[in-house]
């Protein structure tokens, strides 16, 4: 990886292999990073170093080779803890953003819920954050409540405060950055918020990680999640921080291997710390890619990942001004790089297909935010995500081929 002190997209992409691949026959355009974002060079190699030389099963080894894997992966733990300023013993390994909710509301929440309790989600959560809640309510009687969302995609404050208000509620979980709308929630001021009125606060940060630098001790809040593979690193990695104190609540969540103390046949005692609720062997290779992927952000000026996104966001709106019955959801000022949108009668698979075959990969469906489609009275939208290797001609190729798109289907 060439060293820069400058945030230059156009060095950045260059340490992107897949990005010089052709997408049917056409030089990709690569703007789908909400769903996923691609790897550096620097990830695929510690991965393939991981495997080529330090592959060995963790915890249980007194060989070299285990001792070096069980390093490897302590230390990732720690530049991940680092990077979020926590602590690793707050950072619990999980396969993505969606285990972690589930996590957390089996192993926390369900043990302290009780009939009538209030679970507070928004309407432009992702059902990874709507789900699991669902299945713990109707499994303890808890009721969810959502705050409802203006029509430019910010949340409506006033009702968030009386749901807090209420004295039935006990958590709050929120998505920091919609991966739809691309609204960035205030959530300092509605994590201190809610703790005033006692209630534990949940951060899904799946579409804030990849943006902006969060400083989880700053922040306060009670646990936060996401997925490694929406920030630059492997599939099938993610991490649940949950501050110390919640931690000690949590109950077991998978039995198996390495989360015991002592088992028979008569019971079975757990471990302390996050190995009780790391059941099983970890994705020790996941772990060390994501840890690359953060070294990674180190070494990029990444205070300049949000700016630089949201001026391929105002670019983009200045290109397809003139597209007639165009609709942009979600124009709150200072949101994240995403540009999901409608166009009078044009299907969005219809645009995506026609998209793709110009070597641009653009997302179109629900999103998985089913409730969220309905609120903006649509069964499914087109969205373009950016993220730091998207580039101005990357936008030029991607709102060119929208307007030959449309002038074909509409
Ligand atoms: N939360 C948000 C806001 C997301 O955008 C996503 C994925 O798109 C998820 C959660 C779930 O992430 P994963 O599928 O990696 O578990």
């Amino acid at each position: 990886m060439s060293d820069r002190k400058l945030f230059d997209p156009v060095t950045i992409r260059k340490d992107f292999p897949i990005l010089s691949r052709k997408n049917r026959g056409k030089p990709l355009v690569y703007l789908d990073n909400a769903a996923t974002t691609q790897k550096p060079q620097s990830v695929i190699d510690a991965l393939s170093s991981y495997y080529s030389q330090n592959n060995s099963n963790v915890h249980r080894g007194v060989y070299e080779l285990a001792e070096d894997a069980e390093n490897l992966y302590r230390s990732a733990r720690k530049t991940i803890a680092d990077w979020l300023h926590v602590n690793p013993e707050e950072i619990i390994f999980t396969r993505g953003a969606t285990e972690g909710m589930n996590l957390i509301s089996r192993s926390f929440a369900q043990p302290m819920l009780k009939q009538g309790d209030e679970i507070i989600l928004t309407e432009m959560e992702h059902h990874a954050n709507i789900v699991p809640w669902q299945m713990v309510a109707k499994e303890t009687g808890a009721e969810i409540k959502v705050v409802p969302l203006f029509e430019d995609g910010s949340l409506d404050l006033n009702k968030l405060s009386e749901h807090l208000a209420s004295p039935k509620s006990v958590l709050l979980s929120l998505c920091h950055v919609s991966n739809v709308l691309g609204t960035v929630n205030p959530i300092e001021r509605i994590i201190e918020e809610a703790h005033q009125n006692d209630v534990k606060v949940v951060i899904d940060g799946a579409q804030s990680v990849p943006h902006l630098k969060v400083d989880l001790r700053a922040l306060g809040c009670d646990f936060f999640v996401f997925s490694g593979h929406k920030l630059f690193a492997p599939m099938g990695i993610g991490v649940v921080y949950a501050q110390s104190s919640n931690l000690e609540k949590m109950s077991p969540y998978q039995g198996g291997g390495d989360m015991i103390d002592q088992v028979s046949f008569n019971g079975t005692t757990f471990t302390t710390g996050v190995q009780r609720l790391e059941a099983g062997t970890p994705n020790v290779g996941g772990a060390i890619g994501l840890a690359e992927a953060v070294k990674y952000l180190e070494k990029i000026d990444f205070s300049r990942a949000h700016p630089h996104e949201k001026n391929l966001l105002s670019l983009t709106r200045e290109h397809v001004r003139e597209i007639p019955g165009l609709v942009e959801h979600g124009t709150t000022p200072d949101k994240a790089g995403v540009f999901c949108f409608s166009i009078d009668g044009v299907h969005p698979h219809d645009l995506a297909t026609l998209l793709d075959a110009e070597g641009i990969a653009t997302r179109t469906g629900h999103h998985c935010c089913q409730p969220l489609m309905k609120r903006l009275g649509h069964e499914a939208t087109a969205r373009a995500s950016f993220s730091i290797y998207n580039t101005d001609e990357d936008v030029v190729r991607f709102t060119s081929a929208l307007k030959r798109a449309v002038s074909i289907l509409a």
